[in-house]
């Protein structure tokens, strides 16, 4: 592996270097001109599963003013953070944002609410989890190389996303599971890409609610960190219009976020001086994280979200209709399985020959999560006659 992406004063001893990578499951030769992860990252950009994220929900359901986020501009988002958050701590960039652009693809459409009802679908055949969803997407379920199933990423990439393990697929898994049975850790770029993730919906939502007036701004004050970052934005002068207060107000909060947890992940690096990667995951907690400050900061302002903004009316009616459409097309399709799209139809008799009912349960999720919020809506109407 010739091509390595070091940061600008190269890669620290406890960073992923790509020369150290456990590979990939189909061996491949080197490209000669792209690092291993540079290529897991540009493989998740032309996968249909990225591509679909543009009309997932992330809060609110996608739909025709697109001013607020939605996944793909979330996915976006963290990856940009991750690759800030690794060039200045001298990790590996390429994978900081591979594991980034995939850490959703494994998101339902109607977001969380979504993942809840199609796990509830799923009960008697074996769940359904977004973490291990996004896993399977990279994979299995991306299917257009010829030679191999998946995307064929690098080991580091596939364990980042493998965020969570549920403890009776451990063993399922296999390799790229092995930390969640010896309690080890990822790699720090996975760490960070954690925390990004954090950093980036705590501040979207945030954005996002207000300027939607879902939230208001005299509530939010009341947060240690809002507070702060409104003084100072409201000092640029008084007659900044509200957009721009908004504006300025989120870069403060999330530059403030970022360099916490720089200057907190840099000192527990310092006192525990892991000497190479291995070295990292065989710590007993994550070296990579705020400092108490900002964690006992961050309590109030993900408790106002929770509390304010993720059980708004708006948003409670939506995940109530989210639920009814998720459930109605799945029952649909177990009882009439012919209405899958025909080129779903070869996979679904092979799991059911193999797995009866498991195998067509697991189908038709993964048929289910793939799809995008206009999507389904779309199939829902068709399938169970209502627009849902
Ligand atoms: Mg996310």
């Amino acid at each position: 592996m010739a091509v390595e992406t070091p940061g600008p004063a190269g890669l620290a001893a406890y960073a992923a270097s790509a020369a150290q990578s456990r590979g990939r499951v189909y061996e491949e030769p080197a490209d000669a001109a792209r690092a291993p992860y540079q290529r897991d990252c540009d493989r998740i950009i032309h996968a249909a599963a990225y591509r679909c994220l543009e009309y997932k929900t992330q809060v609110m359901v996608n739909h025709a003013d697109g001013f607020f986020r939605t996944r793909l501009t979330h996915s976006m988002e963290v990856a940009k953070l991750a690759r800030a958050l690794a060039r200045a701590l001298r990790l590996n960039e390429d994978l900081a944002e591979a594991v980034a652009l995939a850490h959703d693809l494994g998101h339902t459409p109607f977001g969380h609410v979504g993942q809840d009802v199609l796990d509830e679908c799923m009960r008697g055949h074996g769940g359904f989890e977004h973490n291990v969803q996004s896993l399977r997407v990279i994979d299995r379920l991306e299917h257009k190389y010829a030679a191999f199933p998946g995307l064929n990423l690098c080991f580091e990439t596939r364990e980042g996303v493998l965020k969570r393990c549920p403890r009776e697929l451990v063993r399922f898994f296999g390799p790229v599971a092995e930390r969640f049975r010896r309690g080890w850790q990822p790699s720090l770029e996975a760490q960070l890409v954690d925390l990004a993730d954090r950093i980036a919906y705590t501040n979207h939502d945030l954005d996002d609610g207000l300027g939607l007036e879902m939230l208001a701004l005299e509530d939010a004050r009341g947060l240690e960190l809002f507070e702060r970052a409104y003084r100072e934005a409201r000092a640029l002068g008084p007659e900044l219009p509200r957009h721009s207060l908004l504006h300025e107000i989120n870069r403060r909060m999330i530059h403030g976020m970022m360099q916490d947890l720089t200057a907190a992940t840099r000192a527990r690096l310092a006192a525990a001086r892991p000497a190479s990667l291995q070295e990292v995951r065989e710590q007993p907690a994550p070296l990579a994280g705020f400092s108490a400050e900002m964690r006992a900061a961050l309590k109030p302002v993900t408790r106002f979200l929770n509390e304010r903004y993720y059980r708004h009316a708006r948003l409670l009616e939506m995940a109530a209709q989210a639920k009814k459409v998720i459930r109605e097309l799945f029952q649909a399709l177990m009882e009439r399985p012919e209405e899958l799209p025909e080129r779903l139809a070869a996979r679904r008799r092979d799991k059911e020959e193999k797995y009866g009912v498991d195998g067509r349960a697991r189908v038709i999720a993964d048929y289910i999560a793939g799809l995008s919020d206009r999507h389904i809506l779309e199939v829902h109407g068709r399938l169970c006659g209502g627009a849902g």
